[in-house]
């Protein structure tokens, strides 16, 4: 039986029209989708008027929040001046080039040359492609697989999704597809055995990952990719000393780190990346979501002198670089990219997310007395809140009562907007949030919890 409340028109409009991305869509027709027409700040309205403080800053990428008037204005000018333009056959444009400068003058290793797609998906889809461009071009052409890791997120196209290791992802689509490897999740909570120690549980990973390599013989691996803060896979902090011990393996095999900055990047850690705060050392980066604020989808690979060598190579041998897509570097996402690292910078959003990242700490800690929650984690301005059944036992709920996703719309009910990631609510509120805006957030979230407990007892 149907107990939600009959369907607005708008929604009504929408289940009709609309396939929800990542959505249960057998059962949107009762529920019906939460719709929302407009936002301010931290907070956003839905069309029956209710406010919301957007947790999530959508989808871990509206940095600084809702109605920036200084980006509204960004985009207006550009789309005046340009509406469209593109970087194939040897064009260019200004907002591009000046992104393309920006980035490299931010990026946190050496980089020589910006590739811009739409995406994150299509920048890890590029990276992939990147890779295997630059082995036949330095005349390695075995060398191609890809490891990922469980529990990673890197995006939905038939590559990326294959480097996600979540089973959604896989699960009736028929991926991964070959060459790719998937390793150990870096979660020592869940994954570590009863005792062992962060640096043991590091130790034994890192093994793991030195024979998956060997047994797959290393002259066939070409990268690793991994995001520093595992963001959509739970916010998974790996333990310190993970990231230097794993680039050790890598190097040892001339095999190189792409790093996924989709949902790190751009001062989220409390760093510019995310690999800044884990101690990772990259070889070629992606970026997305927050380079632009979310005002306008665009993507970045950024590759060192080096490598960006080797295309030049094989260009010259094969007569063009063969990849690109119409809307990579899309002048209005440039200069919008342009106009949020000019805000991060002038604004001090780095020493802010700085300034809030131990409240932010104090409150996810505080909670670790519910009864519900096995653990928290965080690092900056992100954060997990893993709900169990059993806190001294770690066991975790029966994925199939969806308990997480229970939650998180209890939580609607108080004005908050969180992700359910199976059972771990994830927090990533937008960088401009106030201290004292913050602490509301949190007081939701407590009395969203408050209310779960009586649902599972
Ligand atoms: N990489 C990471 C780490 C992500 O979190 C995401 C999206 O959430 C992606 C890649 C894919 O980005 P997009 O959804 O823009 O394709």
């Amino acid at each position: 039986m149907n107990t939600h409340p009959p369907l607005s028109n708008i929604q009504a409009r929408d289940v009709e029209a609309l396939l929800h991305p990542y959505t249960p869509i057998h059962r949107l027709r009762e529920t019906g989708p939460l719709m929302i027409e407009r936002g301010k700040g931290v907070f956003v309205y839905d069309t029956r008027g209710k406010e919301y403080i957007e947790g999530m800053s959508g989808l871990w990428c509206a940095g600084l929040g809702f109605g920036e008037e200084e980006l509204v204005e960004a985009a207006a000018e550009q789309m005046r001046a340009l509406p469209y333009y593109h970087l194939f056959g040897a064009k260019g444009m200004e907002p591009a080039v000046e992104l393309a400068e920006k980035l490299k003058e931010i990026a946190p290793v050496p980089i020589s040359k910006v590739f811009f797609t739409s995406s994150g998906s299509e920048a890890n889809d590029t990276q992939v492609k990147l890779a295997w461009y630059m082995n036949n071009a330095m005349g390695r052409p075995n060398k191609k697989k890809i490891i990922s890791r469980q529990k990673a997120y890197h995006g939905v196209t038939i590559m990326s999704a294959s480097l996600t290791g979540l089973p959604y992802n896989h699960m009736g689509w028929d991926l991964p597809v070959d060459r790719v490897l998937h390793t150990d999740c870096p979660h020592h909570y869940r994954f570590g055995h009863d005792g062992e120690s962060e640096a043991e549980f590091t130790a034994r990973i890192v093994q793991s990952l030195s024979d998956l390599i060997e047994r797959e013989r290393p002259d066939t691996i070409a990268a690793m990719i991994a995001e520093p803060v595992m963001g959509a896979g739970g916010v998974i902090v790996p333990p310190a000393g993970y990231y230097p011990a794993v680039k050790e393996v890598l190097d040892r095999h001339d095999i190189i780190m792409i790093d996924d900055e989709v949902i790190n990047g751009f001062c989220r850690t409390g760093e510019w990346w995310g690999c800044q705060s884990l101690g990772m050392t990259p070889t070629t980066i992606s970026a997305a979501k927050q380079m632009t604020a979310a005002y306008a989808p665009l993507g970045a690979v950024m590759v060192p002198e080096d490598i960006y060598q080797a295309y030049v190579d094989h260009s010259r041998q094969i007569g063009t670089f063969g990849h690109g897509f119409t809307y990579g570097g899309h002048p209005l996402g440039c200069a919008l990219g342009v106009k949020a690292i000019e805000i991060y910078q002038k604004r001090d959003i780095l020493g802010h997310v700085r300034s809030l990242a131990p409240v932010f700490a104090a409150r996810l800690d505080a909670l670790k007395q519910h009864p519900l929650v096995g653990e928290v984690r965080y690092c900056g301005l992100v954060g997990g809140v893993e709900l169990v059944a059993d806190k001294a036992t770690k066991r975790p709920f029966d994925g199939k009562k969806g308990v997480g996703a229970q939650v998180a719309k209890i939580l609607e009910g108080h004005g908050l907007i969180l992700r359910a990631i199976g059972d771990t609510i994830a927090l990533c509120p937008p960088m401009i949030i106030t201290e004292a805006e913050l602490n509301e957030l949190f007081d939701r979230l407590e009395k969203g919890l408050a209310d779960g407990e009586a649902l599972v007892s």
